[in-house]
């Protein structure tokens, strides 16, 4: 069975195609995507309005390219999946009401799928079904999180999160500081190869012994940055951007992967999947493979175009959960821009 799946929570507008196996393995047969970044590039952030709009003008047109590229046809489509949250309410809507549309017109069924659970299950179109139980980490521009995956279309449950800014944030922010491009995570990673990890000690958020286990915080770690600049800047001395860049981007991949595999061993669990656009990080990659090799626990990160929005994330969810059999969801089903990570599939 083909399943359709449409993503318009942030900034990209996406919509994939993948095809369920009868033995339930699930195979990528399109991914198009669309991105407003550079419309809120000078802006630092996302801005809602604007990716509202984009949406709009997006979808049509991101939806010929994936049956394009594709070689299908609409009427192949037997199950439509759509983000139905978390995610700015406005974009959400686009999306919402574009599989509405097609699921009423098409006459096949809708299912309203969280984009957290979308982020895991992309995992399986590149490396195959997950095991029974496993340890998510998401971490993106608006997420850092922690999963216990028990089953993709069973049982999700939040065992960490941060508690003030995601760790594509802190990326973000910092590039901003340094003056470097929105979004900051690809140039402070191409920046932090040049500079000494260790040249400036910055604080490790939430590591203390009293501190919640599983929980992130990274908003200390960039007024740390913050600070540091601005003290070299009043002295007259010049900022060495590769050691900022090392030693910020050491501090957010230690705490990220220390805390990952404490949870995965605590919990019990020999699987970790890495997903969300800070996944794309070169250190955090390097420092979890060598963390997760030493704990014997498989680690799994998807590659990078998989690992940002995109609608093939949201297809495999779907495909997932119809091959669940879980009930459609109705076609009067709103978008939840705080649909919480345990509801896999609006019901
Ligand atoms: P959501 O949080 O809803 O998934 P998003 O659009 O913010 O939405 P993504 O598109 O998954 O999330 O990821 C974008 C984020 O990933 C940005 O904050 C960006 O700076 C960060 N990022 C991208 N590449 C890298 C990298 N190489 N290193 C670190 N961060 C990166
Ligand atoms: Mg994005
Ligand atoms: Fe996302």
């Amino acid at each position: 069975r083909v399943v359709l799946g449409i993503e318009s929570s942030c900034d990209e507008t996406g919509v994939g195609l993948v095809r369920l196996a009868t033995d339930g393995t699930v195979e990528l047969l399109a991914d198009a995507v669309a991105s407003s970044v550079d419309e809120h590039a000078r802006y630092g952030g996302v801005v809602p309005e604007i990716a509202s709009r984009a949406h709009l003008a997006a979808m049509a047109p991101t939806m010929r390219r994936a049956l394009d590229e594709s070689g299908l046809e609409l009427s192949d489509v037997d199950a439509i999946a759509v983000t139905a949250g978390p995610g700015l309410a406005g974009a959400l809507m686009v999306g919402v009401a574009a599989a509405k549309a097609y699921a009423s017109a098409l006459g096949v069924p809708l299912y309203g799928v969280n984009h957290l659970g979308g982020h895991v299950a992309v995992d399986t179109l590149e490396h195959g079904p997950l095991p029974d139980r496993c340890l998510a980490m998401l971490v993106s521009g608006g997420h850092s999180q922690l999963l216990l995956v028990e089953g993709i279309a069973e049982k999700i449950t939040e065992v960490g999160t941060t508690i003030d800014d995601a760790a594509g944030e802190a990326y973000d922010k910092v590039a901003r500081i340094l003056d470097l491009p929105y979004p900051g995570g690809p140039p402070i990673d191409k920046q932090a190869k040049l500079g000494n990890p260790k040249a400036i000690a910055f604080p490790r958020g939430l590591t203390g012994p009293r501190d919640a286990k599983y929980d992130f915080s990274f908003s200390g770690l960039k007024t740390a940055v913050a600070r540091w600049v601005e003290t070299e800047q009043r002295e007259g001395r010049e900022i060495p951007v590769p050691d900022v860049c090392a030693s910020f981007q050491e501090a957010v991949a230690d705490v990220l992967t220390a805390k990952a595999v404490r949870a995965a061993r605590d919990l019990d669990v020999d699987t970790l999947v890495i997903s969300g656009g800070v996944a794309a990080n070169s250190r955090l990659s390097e420092l979890a493979a060598q963390r997760c090799a030493e704990a014997g626990i498989a680690l799994r990160v998807p590659r990078p175009r998989l690992c940002t929005d995109n609608g093939a994330m949201i297809a495999a969810l779907g495909a997932h959960v119809l091959a669940s059999g879980a009930k459609p969801s109705p076609l009067d089903m709103p978008a939840n821009p705080g649909l919480p990570v345990s509801t896999i599939v609006v019901q």
